[in-house]
């Protein structure tokens, strides 16, 4: 594994003696940590509040035994990845971008994790793999974007990353390379001079969405990790999974967007929970989010908005699921428009002449 012991805790007894959680919790912490992978940064640890039992930090990475229940919509792969990879490390659902998963490492593994049934367990693609995954998306034309993926693309080595950006830049009909990784926040250092040039390659667009649910998680190591991306002119995004507990309130979600921008980290997905195994403790009801997503656009800056979004499970794509501003009221052949404002005022607005 790249990540070093030292940074790195995942034995229930690291979690215990870093003041995580009590001594009577680690045969509980045991079982789990049999089924899934466990593991925290100290970088995150150094964030959380040992005071709070509910601490919004701790709360996704500390397994609990709910995690061992699984409930019968849940699934191990709800979003149908499997069906739709033509070669080991890829994932083709939509017709102009594909998902590149080099490793299934990641520098920490989130409780709710809708890949928590591969990642943390499985090597990384091999050089041979990853060959076939390149030779895939040359061989199809229609691939505009390549979203790096796993896993956690950044725990791999500059080297390495360089390696697979250069071949990725080879490709003409390849014109935007996308990093979705949570390591900005979860081992910040990583994000060197040296990584960040790794991704960048000439005449391709990079972009770098951050993984992020909470604003404590933005700690000034990092805000410097984002930075360094932004300034050496590498846009980023942020997803962000509604999560109860953590993120379940329009204050905490709204005050993570600010922050986001505040470090020019534009708000790109909300996601509702995944139907992945053992995270019924973690899911909110769609009604919430949206109930959320409206106040937030009552209260922030545009720029603040992220999409909410379902990942439909069966593998049928991502749709925004509201909520919605505008309905369509018809009487006989007159139909009009009504569409509401941010104050949840509501307005006609007239149909096309
Ligand atoms: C989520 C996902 C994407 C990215 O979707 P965007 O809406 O472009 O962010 C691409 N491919 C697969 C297979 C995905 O699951
Ligand atoms: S970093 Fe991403 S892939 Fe890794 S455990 Fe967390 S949610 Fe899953």
């Amino acid at each position: 594994m790249k990540t070093s012991a030292r940074k790195t805790l995942s034995r229930p007894a690291d979690l215990v003696s870093a003041g995580l959680t009590s001594a009577q919790r680690m045969d509980e912490i045991g079982r789990v940590a049999q089924r899934y992978a466990v593991a925290l940064t100290t970088d995150l640890a150094e964030l959380i509040d040992r005071d709070d039992p509910r601490d919004p930090i701790a709360r996704q990475f500390v397994p609990v035994s709910g995690e061992l229940d699984t409930e019968p919509q849940e699934s191990a792969d709800p979003i149908s990845d499997e069906a739709h990879s033509p070669v080991a490390g890829i994932v083709h659902r939509y017709p102009d971008r594909v998902l590149l998963m080099p490793t299934h490492l990641c520098a920490v593994y989130c409780r709710f994790c809708f890949r928590r049934e591969v990642v943390g367990g499985q090597r990384s693609l091999n050089r041979a793999e990853l060959a076939s995954a390149i030779a895939y998306i040359r061989d199809h034309q229609e691939v505009w974007e390549v979203i790096l993926s796993g896993g956690d693309p950044l725990i791999l080595s500059p080297r390495r990353l360089k390696a697979i950006v250069d071949a990725l830049a080879k490709i003409d009909h390849v014109k935007v390379i996308r990093v979705h990784t949570r390591v900005p926040v979860a081992d910040p250092e990583r994000v060197t001079p040296a990584l960040v040039q790794a991704l960048k390659a000439t005449g391709k667009a990079t972009y770098v969405a951050l993984h992020v649910n909470h604003a404590r998680e933005l700690g000034p190591k990092a805000r410097v990790a984002c930075a360094r991306f932004v300034d050496a002119g590498v846009p980023m995004l942020s997803q962000t999974v509604l999560l109860r507990g953590v993120n379940d309130d329009a204050e905490s979600l709204g005050e993570l967007m600010r922050t986001l921008v505040e470090c020019r980290v534009k708000p790109y997905y909300l996601h509702h929970g995944d139907l992945a195994p053992g995270t019924a403790h973690w899911r909110t009801s769609i009604e919430q989010g949206q109930s959320i997503m409206r106040s937030m656009r009552g209260r922030l800056s545009g720029l603040c908005q992220p999409t909410f979004v379902l990942d439909i499970p069966g593998g049928h794509g991502k749709s925004p699921i509201g909520p919605n501003y505008i309905s369509a009221t018809s009487n006989g052949a007159n139909c009009q428009y009504e569409v509401e404002d941010f104050k949840g005022r509501r307005h006609s607005y007239p149909p096309r002449a």
